[in-house]
């Protein structure tokens, strides 16, 4: 058992290093994600022991109790869609986005994540992103990756797709493929079909997500593909998985019909400006919950890592800023800032992503379930964060760090709560040419 924590926690060591053999938080205000009321929550090795009423019978030695009258447990999220070796590279090779640090994940709430390729999966590849999703697991937290990119054929490291999520472990998918972009390889419907057979069989060799995360463009094709696609095929409609489905509302229209077949549709926690033809994020999810399409098949996810075009008012392009985690935090608090439900928005979040990419243990606060756990303060921000029993963030004090990150600028970039907010440690890539669409 303390091997077990010395590992999770080794990079580097935290402050608190003497091991925890159980954790048992008190008077939880549990979202589970339904609302289940005042628990007490027993955690150890990295997993929910014990969920009750009354407070367990323990003579224990090493046991940390940490009362939290009342507030709010919500499970950690998922976010399946992150550029977490740094996407970006449209505006020169200067463009490319450093690795995204490991305390911007957790200090968002992020305690699982997805890692994808983007425009460029060019001078980055499958076998980078691998590494990646690799440090993170070793930084603590749960992490994945779909292998290809925004391009067909399929950027792999073995060879092809299905071999891909076969035997390299973190890889549960294939994403994100671009269509109705500019940027995309113009795939044809038999290769789009191609890919996707591949990644449903390999889901049924292995019990892993098996998905076809398909980046949507601004072209007006919009979902036509995907609904061709499942006109014509026996694949199951939970393999396509549309992402970035409120950046046009025309799109998002289209994408509340779609989840109608089947499929989980995903929307992007960037930041839309006024006159920008997207949903923010809070509004989208809102928007869908209040139609008829199923409410377990919306997601959410945050695009970290991807760059973003800043305009000013004249429309101009100042700056490029990089996605940030921290937008689904953002999201999360607007909505309950304006008086959404928590248990109604909660899914979108965690429970729901779940059961897309096939966490069994993940997206649910349950007996058995992994200690991935959020607290949340009276004004709906996340003040603790837990990672696999092991605290990340705890009373809006970051307590582990990636290996790189520097404890003291990372502090005062993380404690402002503002996705804008640059890391210190990411120098913003300079513009070079005047127009980037969102990745
Ligand atoms: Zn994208």
């Amino acid at each position: 058992m303390q091997e077990y924590f010395a590992a999770r926690v080794k990079y580097p060591a935290p402050s608190y290093s003497v091991p925890v053999l159980l954790t048992l938080l008190q008077n939880a205000r549990v979202f589970a994600p339904e609302d289940v009321g005042i628990r007490n929550i027993l955690i150890g090795a990295g997993r929910i022991l014990w969920l009750g009423e009354s407070e367990p019978e323990l003579g224990l030695a090493g046991i940390s109790r940490v009362d939290l009258r009342g507030r709010r447990v919500v499970p950690g999220f998922i976010d399946g869609h992150a550029h977490v070796t740094g996407g970006g590279g449209e505006s020169g090779f200067a463009s490319r986005v450093p690795p995204v640090p490991l305390s911007r994940f957790t200090r968002a709430g992020v305690t699982s994540v997805v890692g994808v390729l983007g425009t460029d999966d060019t001078t980055r590849d499958t076998r980078a992103l691998l590494a990646q999703t690799r440090a993170l697991r070793e930084e603590g937290m749960s992490a994945w990756c779909h292998t290809g990119g925004y391009h067909l054929p399929p950027v792999t490291l073995i060879g092809s797709v299905r071999d891909d999520i076969v035997h390299l472990d973190p890889v549960i998918g294939v994403g994100e493929v671009a269509i109705s972009d500019h940027r995309s390889s113009q795939p044809t419907l038999d290769e789009i079909l191609r890919v996707a057979s591949d990644v449903h069989v390999a889901g049924l060799i292995t019990g892993k997500a098996g998905i076809l995360h398909l980046h949507l463009g601004d072209g007006g094709r919009g979902l036509q593909m995907i609904r061709d696609a499942l006109a014509t095929t026996e694949l199951p409609a939970r393999v396509f998985n549309p992402t970035h489905i409120n950046r046009r509302k025309a799109l998002f229209d289209e994408a509340l019909e779609l989840a109608k077949s089947g499929c989980f549709v995903d929307i992007t926690a960037f930041p839309v400006a006024e006159d920008d033809d997207g949903l923010p994020a809070d509004v989208a999810l809102l928007k869908y919950l209040d139609s008829d399409s199923p409410a377990d098949q919306i997601t959410i996810s945050s695009d970290g890592g991807g760059c973003l075009p800043v305009f000013n008012d004249q429309g101009e392009l100042t700056e490029m800023d990089i996605g940030n985690p921290q937008s689904l935090a953002d999201t999360l608090q607007a909505l309950l800032d304006g008086g959404a439900a928590l248990q109604r928005v909660l899914p979108a979040f965690t429970s729901n992503v779940a059961t897309l990419l096939r966490l069994h243990d993940k997206g649910r606060i349950a007996t058995d379930a992994a200690a991935d756990l959020l607290v949340l303060d009276d004004a709906h921000r996340i003040s603790d964060v837990m990672l696999g029993g092991v605290w990340h963030v705890r009373d809006n004090q970051q307590q582990v760090y990636g290996q790189f990150e520097s404890r003291q600028n990372s502090h005062s970039a993380l404690n402002t709560q503002d996705s804008k907010t640059q890391h210190p440690d990411m120098d913003k890539p300079r513009m070079i040419k005047p127009r980037i669409d969102k990745q």
